[in-house]
């Protein structure tokens, strides 16, 4: 309950997931009410729906995000709140499996879609990674590609916020300390930063980086700070809690540290269409 004693309240959490994620264990009810405590004017659901197919039966993934949503949709039907309630749902690795990602946002209109990377190459998440086991060069190697992915998602364009673009990033610094250089990768994350911005996609910022051993949001001041500069200003804000506690986890700082950059707004979707929210 820290993040209630901030002296400005906060905006929004558009990145959370329930008991509908593989690696979830809340029900939707206890994650809406704790929103509406936290006093968010903006709270979305958004279970995994990673399109990797050996994780998980396509069928079972389905109707999970079924549930998932209509029971978001219940619960803002059921309750009458200054929060609003928004269903949506996180879509991983849609550039490999296009068709299947298109079933899946034929499935039930929602508020927002999270399009986000796991993987790189051959493997299945950098989560599964033995970063202190592989030579720097193809760390740096795995890295580039994953940007490379990313653009190709933002091309493919059918979502609304880029999730979490530093994402191996807490697993190669935070986790086993590995120092990377991003300014490597300038040109890269410039391009991905350009194409995010042509398409009025929001960048996302995912506080869950500074509960976690790397101690930064992801992305961080440096990439946002370029965003800003490149044009870029619609930002999401997402804790990506996978438990009660998380919901709301280091929403202030983040927002705190985006007025600090220049950013004057924060953007939330609406069936699929942006509103802005005042920092
Ligand atoms: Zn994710
Ligand atoms: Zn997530």
């Amino acid at each position: 309950m820290t993040a209630n004693l901030s002296d400005s309240p906060l905006l929004m959490d558009c990145h959370t997931h329930s008991r509908h994620s593989f690696d979830g264990k809340e029900e939707i009810s206890a994650l809406c009410e704790q929103a509406v405590s936290l006093g968010l004017s903006a709270y979305a659901v958004t279970d995994h729906c990673d399109l990797y197919p050996p994780r998980y039966p396509v069928e079972a993934l389905k109707t999970a995000i079924c549930q998932s949503v209509d029971q978001v949709a219940a619960w803002r039907d059921a309750h009458s709140t200054t929060t609003r309630i928004l269903t949506g749902f996180e879509l991983g690795e849609a550039v490999d499996y296009p068709d299947l990602a298109e079933e899946f946002l034929a499935l039930r209109p929602v508020d927002l879609v999270i399009g986000s990377i796991h993987r790189t190459g051959d493997i299945v998440d950098f989560y599964y990674l033995d970063c202190a086991a592989i030579p720097r060069e193809e760390i740096y190697r795995l890295l580039e590609d994953y940007f490379r992915r990313q653009i190709r998602l933002v091309e493919w364009g059918k979502f609304d916020v880029l999730a979490h673009v530093t994402y191996p990033l807490r697993y190669i610094v935070g986790d086993a300390g590995i120092p990377i250089d991003l300014a490597r990768f300038a040109p890269l994350l410039d391009e991905l930063l350009s194409k995010v911005i042509e398409r009025d996609l929001s960048l996302e910022v995912n506080s869950s980086g500074l509960r976690q051993k790397i101690g930064v949001p992801l992305p961080d001041e440096t990439i946002l700070k370029r965003y800003y500069q490149l044009g870029g200003r619609r930002i999401s804000l997402g804790s990506d809690a996978h438990g009660l506690p998380d919901l709301g986890a280091g929403i202030a700082d983040c927002q705190q540290l985006l007025k600090k950059l220049g950013f004057t707004e924060l953007t939330f979707y609406q069936q699929r269409q942006p509103h802005t929210l005042s920092l």
